[in-house]
């Protein structure tokens, strides 16, 4: 296996399943749902080559139902975390070793076994954890995360391919070196894909992990760690914990070992992970890398050219699918008085057709959101917005936690652009229009760039190719993805790598060679064939 330089399989984007009424994918996938629904699970962290308990434990529900207990998992203790580092450092030295074609091989029949005999399992756990819709749980935990490990996969080659010039005299190779180290990767609940990209990716690069999932996907994140396991991922590559995190987090930092952190999840809690790296700066055998992907404040800007009827359905599907939690949510939107209204009347009609409810019954549109902490600030904030001068809700505006984490889709319209939905990332199914006056498209498109701390995502619609321009210029800063009559959600890896910049992340743009070339350090490797034996250069001659 040494002398060849292989190619690698060209990577494809993964066909989305219709689950439309008869089809195999859906049968199978509401088998699945029925069985691991009807079958309650005790979940251990994975820790070296062992299945840990502690006997330490916190039960799972789906958020639709959130008396139904799907089971419980483990939590850790500082030891436990001490021995994960342990056993991610020792894996190590056989893992940093191991061919990269073999790490290759490992992480492409992880995307086949999701494509294939997993596909049903894992969307079913992610509907069911995380209350996705099919639809929702297939572009995710399906298609995503196979686009993340085929293309990662092309990408890293790509990486290894680039080399520095030679002269006949000289080689020069640049060797790209995994972190020495471990890295730490925390995932948030809302993507079934990110979690399992945080640590593969790192580990592809031939780097160890840490891998702590959040609470709320860990159901999920199970079947990620079994298809790696059955991919061939030797023990102790990848560590799964659960648990506080603060405790976890801490006791990571404090090792000299620590050399990557590669995180998605709230803009908060980043800087607060930033700021502890921070202080133990002097502790560190390497300086860190740090990724962070973190939250959003996603507009959707129309021009008066704009059709509102596109603008509309931008709005309907950006804002309210997966109940609004994804981190591009729009929920924001600024449009001009002269289509305001239509626009509006176009985003009720559609919210009036919409239903809410299990995603075990694939007519409903949206489900509920992801925890009680989160229904409480959502019902909190629509709360306020009845009592406010400034905003009045249009559409919804009623929530139901009885039996899930119900909320209607609602729209506010206000006239302040400053209010606080215009500005905060609430994460929930609520946007927020402002209606500017035609003639303010300019004031206007400077208002987004500084309303809010955040810039992910953003969405331009309009049919006048010189405003277009304007808001590409003047919003140069305000979105790291930005769309051009389009909605602002749904990027796909390999063709809109993802990542915003100010307060949103360090927009290491995942699923792309800028995220992969953060878990290498390189090494140059300078060869001399005829080494000089005299130190004398001819300009010191008479
Ligand atoms: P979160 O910040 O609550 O949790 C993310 C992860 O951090 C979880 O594993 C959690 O347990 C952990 N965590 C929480 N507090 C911690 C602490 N004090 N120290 C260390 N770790 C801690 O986020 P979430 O609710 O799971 O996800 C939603 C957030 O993620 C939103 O802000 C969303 O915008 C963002 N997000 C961003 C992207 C992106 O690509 N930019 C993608 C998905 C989600």
């Amino acid at each position: 296996m040494a002398n060849i330089i292989p190619k690698v399989p060209i990577a494809k984007n993964e066909p989305i399943l219709s689950y439309s009424s008869g089809s195999k994918e859906k049968k199978e996938v509401l088998e699945q749902y029925k069985a691991l629904f009807e079958n309650p699970v005790e979940i251990k962290m994975r820790i070296g080559d062992k299945d840990v308990k502690t006997g330490d434990t916190s039960p799972m529900c789906p958020p639709h139902d959130h008396q139904h207990k799907l089971g419980f998992y483990h939590k850790a203790n500082k030891k436990n975390i001490e021995t994960a580092i342990d056993c991610a450092l020792e894996a190590k030295k056989k893992w940093s070793k191991m061919p990269w074609e073999s790490r290759a091989a490992i992480f492409l029949k992880a995307a086949n076994l999701v494509a294939g005999p997993y596909r049903s399992k894992i969307n079913a756990a992610t509907m069911i954890a995380q209350s996705k819709t099919i639809y929702q749980a297939e572009i995710d935990a399906a298609c995503e995360f196979i686009d993340f490990l085929r293309f990662n996969v092309q990408f890293m080659s790509d990486i290894y391919e680039k080399q520095p010039d030679n002269t006949p005299e000289i080689w020069n190779r640049l060797e790209y070196r995994p972190l020495e180290g471990f890295v730490y990767a925390i995932s948030p609940f809302n993507f079934t894909a990110i979690a399992g990209n945080l640590p593969a990716s790192a580990a592809l690069m031939g780097n160890v992990v840490v891998w702590k999932p959040s609470d709320y996907q860990i159901y999920s994140a199970k079947i990620l760690m079994d298809v790696f396991r059955e991919s061939g991922l030797p023990d102790g590559v990848i560590n799964m914990v659960f648990g506080e995190a603060e405790m976890i987090t801490d006791t990571i930092l404090e090792s000299k070992d620590f050399s990557g952190l590669h995180f998605t999840g709230s803009t908060h809690v980043f800087r607060d992970i930033w700021r502890k790296i921070g202080n133990n700066i002097n502790r560190y055998r390497s300086y860190p890398k740090i990724v962070g992907e973190t939250g959003g404040k996603d507009f959707v800007v129309a021009h008066p050219s704009a059709d509102p009827k596109e603008v509309a359905t931008a709005v309907v599907r950006g804002a309210f699918e997966f109940q609004g939690q994804k981190c591009s949510a729009a929920s924001r939107i600024y449009l001009p008085k002269s289509i305001g209204d239509e626009v509006i009347r176009y985003i009720k009609s559609d919210l009036k057709t919409i239903s809410m409810g299990s995603p075990e019954n694939f007519k409903n549109f949206i489900t509920a959101v992801i925890h009680k902490e989160a229904f409480d600030r959502i019902v909190e904030t629509i709360n306020r917005i009845k009592e406010s001068q400034n905003a009045k809700i249009v559409f919804g505006g009623n929530y139901n936690d009885k039996e899930g984490f119900f909320i209607e889709p609602t729209v506010v319209l206000t006239e302040d652009p400053q209010y606080e939905t215009m500005s905060r990332e609430l994460f929930g199914p609520l946007v927020t229009i402002y209606c500017f006056e035609d003639k303010n498209w300019i004031q206007t498109l400077k208002l987004i760039d500084q309303t809010s701390e955040y810039a992910l995502t953003g969405a331009i619609f309009s049919k006048d190719r010189y405003a277009l321009e304007e808001a590409l210029s003047l919003l140069e800063n305000s979105a790291g993805n930005i769309y051009i009559n389009d909605k602002p959600t749904g990027a796909i890896v390999g063709q809109q790598p993802f990542g915003g910049a100010r307060g949103s992340g360090t927009n290491d743009k995942a699923g792309s060679i800028f995220n992969l070339i953060k878990w290498v350090s390189p090494r140059l490797i300078k060869e001399s064939f005829l080494p000089v034996s005299n130190y004398r250069y001819p300009f010191l001659e008479e």
